[in-house]
């Protein structure tokens, strides 16, 4: 997801129109605040969340089995929930995780018969304490009865947790979002983004025979008793614990389909409130070219077998895997063009669900390649000019604060700081001016696509992607956006003699392959230079006036520019000292 109150500034944007994709002159000013933003204080909960010990490398989980009641007046859920898991080692205990305020009414090893076992709690996690030794390889289950009153979310799909409303009917309409927050503040799991299911299947039950359950995946089964009504969902993919959810409301469904570029067709069932039912019909047809273009740019669709649906929500939007959560209100709110929320969340099928990251330390590769997937959107579409007030309007937003990668080890995802998005997207198109051959960069993007989709992945394997398939070394453009905190400023003093004295600030000293291209005030000549960390200079043409500006074009590299009379003066002193 993205930040929603940012959208309403797409429409200053639309105000500015460059005439031409050279921008030259324009520069956009860079924010590089003197102070770090706060490092973020973590807790024993949030340690016990974030960190992979013994206790949880030990398996790695092949399938969840939800069955779960959902009470939209009290606000609770409760039900059995199955894990089954790998033996990696052999195995005594193991540590699942549950919200503390959710109440644990009894854990049955290998099924809901199975002998009870033992364990305790600190926080969120569980231990669990085997009643026999698992050996490696061995696959084995537990099954988890629990139920309670889930957190409630305070600014949902950000400050996530359960959404408990009603529609304008009075019909429950209810949702989970759990991002930032995990998912195991709602149900038991193995709450670590390193470990992904291979399937999964959700039950959920409700009392109110009228209303439905929407889940991930296909539609397995609708079954009744006298109390319940049941609506069975599978997943047939590896899947983020973040990603299963449940929608509940009075929706009605509405059938498409789409050709993808293999000629294989992929089902679409989409479901909305009854009274959206026609609007909608209408509106989410874009997604059909949302899945076309993303197919071209980075590779198949990576949900043939669980097909794809728009589900409306309480909330906003949220990338749920195969089950977008969609409450944009049927819009083109991005330029009167497209609705935002369907192409950032349809994105997420390629970067985010289908490659997931293994720490949320490296959420930008979900994020920032999601974004940047927007504005290379726009660009096919639309052309470049769009596609660059996109990016622009984006690049006013970066702040800064704190290195893009964050601590690992920590489940650490902070929505109020959008960098992850939008400093993780000009890190991408900073690399692919660099490259500058799109259909090297696309294949960079395809490569990472096919060798990590269904896994899970690191920046360090971005890296090594791209190093590999431009059979060049970019740790250097990696190290300065993702690792370090400043963006680079380029730094210039024109001489009374006629020289431009330059060098980047906040760089290391192998930062030094960034063209900057210039003008000076007045003058026509185009200039570009290749700055380093030590100071250098360069002959403008006869006549330059030393008071003239510099007008400097960043539009193909994020970085930004400050004039320093005393370069002069540190160019003469390293020359001196040679
Ligand atoms: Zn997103």
């Amino acid at each position: 997801m993205k930040k929603r109150k940012r959208i309403l500034l797409f429409y200053l944007l639309l105000t500015i129109s460059f005439s031409s994709c050279s921008l030259l002159g324009i520069h956009i000013k860079v924010h590089n605040p003197k102070k770090a933003g706060k490092e973020p204080k973590f807790n024993q909960e949030t340690i016990l969340l974030g960190e992979l010990t013994p206790v949880r490398e030990s398996f790695d989980v092949v399938f969840y089995g939800l069955d779960i009641q959902l009470h939209p007046e009290e606000k609770t859920l409760g039900g059995w929930v199955e894990i089954r898991a790998k033996a990696l080692v052999d195995i005594d205990s193991i540590q699942i995780d549950l919200e503390k305020s959710l109440r644990i009414n009894e854990i049955r090893f290998g099924s809901r018969e199975g002998a009870t076992l033992k364990y305790t709690r600190i926080f969120r996690a569980v231990y669990l304490k085997m009643d026999h030794q698992i050996k490696k390889g061995q696959t084995f289950s537990v099954h988890v009865n629990y139920d309670g009153k889930p957190i409630i979310a305070r600014k949902p799909p950000w400050a996530g947790g359960l959404v408990w409303k009603k529609d304008k009917e009075k019909n429950a309409w209810a949702g989970v979002a759990c991002e930032s927050e995990g998912a195991s503040i709602w149900f038991p799991c193995k709450d670590h983004t390193s470990d992904e299911p291979d399937s999964s299947l959700m039950r959920f039950s409700i009392a109110e025979k009228n209303l439905m359950v929407i889940s991930n995946g296909v539609l397995q089964a609708i079954d009744e008793n006298a109390t319940y009504k049941s609506f069975t969902w599978k997943v047939n993919n590896p899947i983020n614990t973040y990603n299963i959810t449940f929608y509940l409301g009075n929706f009605e469904r509405i059938d498409d389909s789409y050709t993808g570029l293999k000629g294989q067709t992929l089902s679409i069932n989409h479901y909305v409130l009854k009274p959206n039912v026609s609007k909608a019909k209408e509106h989410f047809k874009q997604v059909k070219n949302h899945l076309l273009v993303y197919e071209q740019l980075y590779g198949e669709f990576p949900w043939y077998d669980d097909g794809l649906k728009l589900v409306e929500s309480p909330y906003s939007g949220k990338e749920h895997q195969s089950g977008i959560a969609y409450g944009n209100g049927f819009k083109n709110d991005l330029y009167g063009k497209e609705d935002y929320i369907m192409l950032h969340e349809t994105g997420h099928e390629w970067f985010g669900n289908a490659i997931s990251v293994a720490d949320l330390a490296d959420v930008w590769l979900q994020e920032g390649v999601t974004t940047y997937g927007e504005v290379l959107y726009l660009e096919k579409e639309y052309g470049s000019n769009l596609a660059y007030n996109h990016l622009l309007f984006y690049r006013w937003t970066i702040k800064n604060k704190r290195p893009v990668v964050g601590p690992s080890g920590r489940r650490y995802f902070d929505y109020h700081d959008g960098d992850v998005y939008v400093k993780g997207a000009w890190t991408l198109h900073t690399l692919r001016n660099q490259i500058a051959n799109d259909s090297i960069f696309l294949k960079i993007m395809q490569t990472f696509y096919d060798d990590y989709k269904y896994k899970t992945t690191s920046t360090a394997q971005f890296i090594q992607t791209v190093n590999s398939v431009t059979n060049k070394n970019y740790n250097w453009l990696f190290n300065q956006y993702l690792f370090e905190r400043k963006a680079p400023v380029f730094e210039y003093y024109i001489s009374k003699d006629g020289y431009l004295y330059y060098r980047w600030m906040n760089t290391a000293v192998d930062f030094n392959k960034i063209k900057v291209p210039f003008t000076i005030e007045n003058d026509a000549t185009l200039y570009d230079v290749f700055p380093s960390s030590k100071v250098q200079r360069y002959k403008l043409k006869e006549g330059t006036n030393f008071t003239s500006e510099v007008a400097v074009d960043n539009s193909s590299a994020l970085f930004g520019k400050s004039k320093n009379r005393k370069l002069l003066q540190k160019y003469e002193a390293t020359d001196r000292s040679k």
